[in-house]
């Protein structure tokens, strides 16, 4: 029998949770039982949305559409990749992680650090535990992020980029828009980690309650705030937005040093003070 669009939607919310309840699969250190996030937030998208070709367009080329990377992935599959949706989260810091950053003026906390590497892993856990479940449903399923094609690229109009982008795709479904630090603030706020799965599945797309890519920044919005560009210790965000290949040097010359000498052993490319202690942190500054 076949699922409603609603039960699908329902299903797959209820995947994503129970996978986040276990305390075993969501820790924030393989040996702590703290996890590494709050609640999640999940939206839709079709993956025929126009947005996607837009977005396209705007980064370059090289940029995945869903349905691209659907077929990239399914090669031999002879069925219309329809429907096709996007299924995109956020995962947001806790507050202890925040409470510990927000103190933080050059270097990132431990538990930062710790969410950008063990959380991160969590995260892409999750985008497989997702893609196998859907397929082993006789719903083919792809997590771009995983993907061995997935690679990086410059973009002639943002600089760094990538085949595929977990903040566009967030903003794509509903989840959020950009602020002036690059960040997409959610409604939890910039602080967070991001994941999405794209699958031949019926869903509603969510609807974007926003008027522009920018419209929840105080300072897209209002003209005022800029607090993201004080917090940042590198200089890499400015009234004119984010520095990429600042920021990156910052993290490659003393924050990933940093992490891998003090705090894990491992180099991580741990920062993200412009994520906390501003006030898109954790809910939406503009409504
Ligand atoms: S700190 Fe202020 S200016 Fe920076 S992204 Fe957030 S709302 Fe926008
Ligand atoms: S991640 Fe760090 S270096 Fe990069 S913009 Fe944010 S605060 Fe600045």
């Amino acid at each position: 029998m076949r699922n409603t669009v609603a039960e699908n939607a329902e299903w797959i919310a209820s995947i994503i949770h129970r996978y986040l309840d276990d305390p075993k699969k969501h820790a924030i250190a393989p040996s702590l039982s703290e996890p590494a996030f709050g609640e999640p937030l999940i939206g839709f998208g079709n993956g025929k949305d126009p947005v996607f070709r837009q977005l396209k367009k705007l980064i370059g080329p090289f940029y995945w559409t869903p349905e691209e990377i659907f077929r990239l992935t399914f090669p031999g599959d002879k069925h219309p990749a329809d429907p096709l949706s996007v299924i995109s989260w956020i995962l947001p810091q806790t507050e202890a992680t925040k409470k510990d950053s927000r103190r933080c003026k050059k270097y990132p906390s431990r538990r930062w650090t710790f969410v950008r590497l063990h959380g991160e892993n969590v995260n892409a856990r999750l985008r497989k535990h997702l893609t196998d479940t859907l397929r082993r449903k006789g719903f083919p399923a792809v997590a771009p992020m995983l993907s061995p094609l997935w690679q990086r690229e410059h973009s002639h109009a943002f600089g760094l980029a990538s085949s595929w982008s977990e903040r566009h795709t967030a903003y794509a479904c509903g989840l959020g828009t950009f602020g002036l630090s690059d960040g997409l603030i959610t409604p939890k706020g910039k602080a967070v980690r991001i994941g999405s799965v794209v699958a031949r599945i019926e869903l509603s797309p969510s609807p974007r309650p926003y008027r522009d890519h920018n419209a929840y920044c105080l300072y897209h919005a209002r003209g005022k705030c800029g607090k993201c560009v004080k917090r940042c210790p590198a200089g890499a965000i400015s009234l004119n937005g984010h520095d990429k290949e600042k920021c990156k040097r910052y993290i490659r010359a003393v924050t990933a040093p940093y992490a891998r000498a003090r705090q894990t052993g491992v180099k991580v490319n741990s920062c993200g003070l412009c994520q906390t202690g501003v006030p898109c942190e954790s809910a939406i500054p503009v409504k």
